[in-house]
């Protein structure tokens, strides 16, 4: 009682010091281990969320640990007036691993979206010398909450109360290459999407819609943009999603999981944008690419060599579809699951958070993606066990959903 009373007055505390942006869920963590979180009671939790897609090397990784020690004990930070080891490191492993040319550091996704609009802006205006040109982006899309990455939100929930946004967007529906053509125009200078739509509810982009943007991009001199922040890093089941399509986009935001916890993002860029768009004196970060959060990303990028991540998304994300597929059949209020790898959504017929507040009293970790739309983005080290606890534990909570439906 006691003790529960603590972690009461924990709850109310945060509520009146920090800003009141989000609902959170009334559960204070304390400590990570492999795929488990514990909060301050010491209860137990299966974690599949991870942090929204960001700890895919799990919790207390000894080799990650060690390694952010001992950079820590070395150098933390330098300022971009001088070089380091770690942002060299990283960027050497991170272009070899994505396909791409050139790095630049960030602190989050938003601030890598920021500067995959200002490199795409700069490319149109180097060419023609004008400042009107166009970004198109897709609706249900998700890229931040910073000025500019909220404009290319195609949310409008997102964006209400904040305008004017920055302006010249267009907003194209997914998967639809009709709509997508009629929103071009002489002035496109990018075209950004998301591989696989993470917070507008879990929509991979179809191969032929994807492949027909490339070859238009090429046609035109449009920049395309995949922000692969939710969807990269190994959670489609290749290292970034665009690679089972068959194509390379101009230029790629990548975050949450490239530090596993450390706040660290980044955008990249062929040659060809990194010639024509960004140049010293256009673009700028305090932090971004110091030694702490480049020593994180170079060494979750061996880790996921040393420990065969991508074959075990392969593997599990396999299994989980399946498994929810399966769920999909056997009751009527799931209509549908989608997604790729260790990146699934499954669709509901009524909003899930009374499910997901289930699921955390039983000790499950999970979260939606929309309101009816339960998000699964577990840590890329979770195995077949896991997925059929995490199964047993959400049928728990369907149980009890149909019995408290069927009372009323
Ligand atoms: C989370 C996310 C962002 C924003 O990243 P932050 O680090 O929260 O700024 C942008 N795009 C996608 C696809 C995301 O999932």
């Amino acid at each position: 009682m006691k003790q529960y009373q603590q972690h009461q007055q924990y709850i109310e505390e945060a509520e009146q010091l920090l800003l009141h942006t989000y609902n959170r869920y009334q559960i204070v963590l304390e400590r990570g281990e492999d795929v488990y979180l514990y909060d301050i009671n010491g209860k137990k939790y299966l974690d599949f969320c991870a942090g929204i897609a960001v700890f895919a090397l799990g919790y207390g990784n000894t080799e990650y640990k060690e390694a952010l020690k001992s950079q820590i004990d070395k150098l933390i930070h330098t300022s971009n007036y001088f070089y380091n080891l770690p942002a060299i490191s990283a960027a050497k492993k991170l272009t070899k691993v994505s396909g791409m040319d050139k790095v630049f550091f960030t602190n989050s996704g938003a601030e890598a979206i920021e500067g995959a609009i200002k490199a795409a802006r700069k490319y149109a205006f180097e060419k023609d010398k004008r400042e009107d040109h166009e970004i198109i982006a897709m609706e249900r899309s998700f890229h931040g909450r910073t000025m500019g990455a909220l404009s290319v939100t195609g949310n409008y929930k997102y964006r209400e109360a904040f305008g004017p946004m920055i302006g010249n967007i267009r907003f194209a529906l997914m998967n639809d290459w009709e709509d997508l053509e009629s929103k071009v125009t002489e002035r496109t200078c990018a075209i950004l999407l998301e591989t696989v739509q993470g917070e507008g509810g879990i929509y991979p982009a179809e191969k032929e819609f994807l492949q027909k943007i490339r070859q238009l991009c090429d046609e035109r001199d449009i920049l395309l943009i995949l922000d692969e922040i939710q969807c990269g890093m190994g959670r489609c089941g290749t290292m970034f999603a665009y690679q089972e399509y068959g194509i390379l986009p101009d230029i790629l935001t990548t975050a949450k999981a490239l530090g596993c916890g450390v706040p660290v993002g980044a955008f990249l860029m062929n040659q060809k944008t990194a010639e024509g768009s960004l140049k010293a004196g256009d673009h700028g970060t305090t932090y971004g690419g110091n030694p702490l959060a480049c020593a994180a990303v170079d060494k979750v990028l061996d880790l996921f060599e040393e420990n065969h991540i991508i074959e075990n998304v392969a593997k599990t994300g396999a299994y989980l579809a399946r498994r929810l597929d399966e769920l999909v059949d056997k009751y009527d209020f799931i209509t549908a699951r989608r997604g790729k790898g260790l990146m699934q959504g499954l669709v509901f017929e009524m909003p899930v958070r009374g499910v997901i507040e289930k699921a955390m009293e039983k000790g499950l970790i999970i979260i939606n993606a929309g309101e009816c739309i339960l998000r699964f983005v577990p840590p890329l080290v979770i195995t077949q066990e896991h997925v059929d606890v995490m199964i047993s534990i959400l049928e728990d909570c369907f149980r009890e959903c149909i019995a408290e439906r069927d009372q009323v």
